[in-house]
């Protein structure tokens, strides 16, 4: 099936890289602290199941979800590692959900925590659950000061047991850290006055791929990692700390070759008009598979090793290259859009930067209809 899947395009998982990539992570932390792999929204469009079977057998031992959906999705493929769910839940249906697929909720407000109780006071079941304090991010979570109080009453309330206590980083792949030390100061003062009440929370993280690159202090008993598992760095004063390998490529076929004469227009909207004679080149990729359409005109791919110009508008199937720089241009040639070719490579990084966004974007935005294929 592959084999016909990949007449047309496709996304390629370079499975031994993400394996490289937790390696090198796990090396990094201290025997002590725990590798939670991020692998919320597909695994960042690298396929859930499979990414999460590879690092959970490199050396994460859990699994974090934004999504209910994400988390039985992983179940059901018979993953049996504990996997928190980031996101918020708050409907009993939703809270059966979480006790008959064995996921571990974040709870963010005490309203929650006594909605949460209830209900699983109803089913008579136990859930071990995730507190989130606001230490900044101004998103997620009850707010560092009213910590005490959320964490006491959880601790107090029947059928909710606490497994750890985090908070998330607004910024911790700015350079300067001051933000990001104002947010370890607020938890640490949390933390402190949670256990000044008796109450030893069993596990503490904060971290994100940058927090965990740039700052040791950061790492407690847990990472939460996502973008440096698949790669790439959170910022360019990150790069020199450990060695990470892409894991995606994106890759399309040549479907049609052809000569245009000067003066041809080519695409929607003639954006591109040949001044010569040109050889265009027609790949079947498009922005149905996610390519965005921003690019066109500026995007650049690799097709034998070599940087080629897209021209015209990049339209929902299907673009176009000049390839009159290269001999004999064959129906059938794979181009990289991105992923390496010889000695060249395009990165994720250099489409953010290209279209003013971040890499964690570019890496959610391939659509299923672009197979993801093991290598
Ligand atoms: N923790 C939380 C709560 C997140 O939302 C995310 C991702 O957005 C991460 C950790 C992982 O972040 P990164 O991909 O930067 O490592």
């Amino acid at each position: 099936l592959s084999e016909i899947i990949r007449q047309r395009a496709w996304v390629e998982i370079d499975q031994g890289a993400l394996s490289h990539n937790v390696r090198q992570l796990r090396a990094f932390l201290s025997p002590s602290t725990e590798l939670m792999a991020v692998v919320k929204a597909d695994a960042y469009g690298h396929g859930a199941i499979t990414v999460a079977q590879t690092v959970l057998r490199s050396g994460a031992t859990r699994l974090a979800i934004a999504t209910l959906g994400e988390g039985i999705e992983l179940r059901e493929a018979g993953i049996i590692a504990p996997i928190v769910v980031l996101g918020a839940v708050n409907n009993p249906e939703e809270i059966a959900a979480l006790c008959h697929w064995n996921l571990e909720p974040t709870i963010c407000t005490p309203q929650q925590a006594i909605t949460f109780s209830k209900t699983l006071a109803e089913l008579e079941q136990t859930l071990l659950v995730h507190l989130k304090l606001d230490t900044g991010m101004s998103r997620l979570g009850t707010l560092w000061h009213q910590a005490t109080e959320f964490v006491t009453l959880v601790h107090k309330l029947p059928y909710l047991k606490i497994v750890s206590i985090y908070s998330h980083l607004a910024t911790a792949d700015d350079p300067d850290p001051t933000v990001m030390k104002m947010q370890q100061k607020r938890f640490e003062d949390a933390i402190h006055q949670i256990k000044a009440m008796g109450i030893d929370p069993p596990c503490l993280h904060l971290a994100n791929s940058a927090a965990v690159l740039s700052d040791r202090s950061l790492h407690y008993d847990l990472v939460r990692v996502g973008l440096a598992m698949y790669g790439l760095y959170p910022a360019p004063h990150l790069e020199s700390t450990i060695n990470l390998k892409p894991v995606l490529q994106v890759k399309a076929k040549i479907t049609q070759v052809k000569t245009l004469a000067a003066g041809t227009g080519v695409s929607y909207g003639y954006q591109y008009i040949s001044k010569q004679d040109i050889k265009i080149a027609v790949v079947s990729i498009g922005y149905a598979d996610g390519i965005p359409r921003n690019l066109s005109n500026r995007l650049k791919v690799l097709l034998r090793g070599q940087f080629v110009q897209q021209i015209g508008a990049i339209t929902m199937d299907q673009m176009m290259l000049d390839v009159s720089n290269l001999p004999d241009v064959e129906v059938g040639e794979i181009v990289t859009l991105i992923g390496f070719d010889g000695k060249n490579s395009i990165s994720a990084d250099d489409w953010a930067n290209a279209l003013g966004t971040i890499s964690w974007e570019i890496l959610c935005s391939f659509k299923h209809r672009l197979p993801r294929i093991g290598k």
